[in-house]
């Protein structure tokens, strides 16, 4: 399996950029079929989400806007345990369909969080799209409407995820080795 180094840590490849693919393509169906006439607001959580915004986008064929907001809860390999304030949403979303994009689900507090921030401005609908999800670590009440793929309690980088800074450019996606 392909070995790569990022600073002091070693990843191997896990998921290649074809599999990412393929599983966004089958989130763009359902949201075609499911989000066609709501005239969404589409709101990208950077940084780790422009990837996956960027080929959603691309895919999905209802008129729609999206807007770039930040927020960030990670701090290398561990979570910090502190979740930031979203910032940067000049749109009103009152009355209106949202979608948040996110890159991963993994505890499952900072999208919690998200959604009951953004609850606080009544929008009509909330919905909720992540690229990965971490079915075992995730704790958190939480409704995923769209997730592309299920994977494993590990930190991964790659494909917009980090380690420190770097990885975010790499096109698949790669797990630490221990
Ligand atoms: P949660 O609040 O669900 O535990 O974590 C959400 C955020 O933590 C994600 O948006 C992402 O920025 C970061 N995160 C969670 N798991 C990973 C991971 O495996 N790798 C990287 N690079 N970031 C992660």
């Amino acid at each position: 399996m392909k070995r790569i180094k990022l600073l002091d840590r070693e990843f191997e490849l896990s998921i290649p950029y074809q599999e990412i693919d393929e599983a966004i393509e089958k989130i763009a169906v359902k949201m075609n079929k499911e989000l066609a006439g709501t005239d969404p607001l589409m709101i990208c959580i950077l940084n780790g989400s422009f990837m996956f915004a960027a080929d959603l986008m691309k895919k999905v064929d209802f008129p729609c806007e999206i807007s770039f907001v930040k927020l960030s809860s990670y701090e290398g390999t561990g979570t910090t345990g502190t979740v930031k304030e979203l910032i940067g949403l000049t749109e009103s979303i009152e009355g209106r369909t949202v979608v948040i994009l996110e890159d991963i689900i993994d505890t499952g507090i900072t999208i919690e969080k998200i959604v009951k921030q953004l609850d606080g401005y009544k929008p009509k609908d909330i919905k909720v799209a992540s690229m990965l999800f971490k079915p075992d670590a995730c704790k958190a009440d939480i409704n995923v409407d769209y997730v592309g793929l299920d994977i494993p309690n590990d930190f991964i980088v790659g494909y917009g995820l980090d380690y420190d800074g770097y990885g975010r450019n790499l096109p698949d996606i790669y797990t630490v080795v221990e």
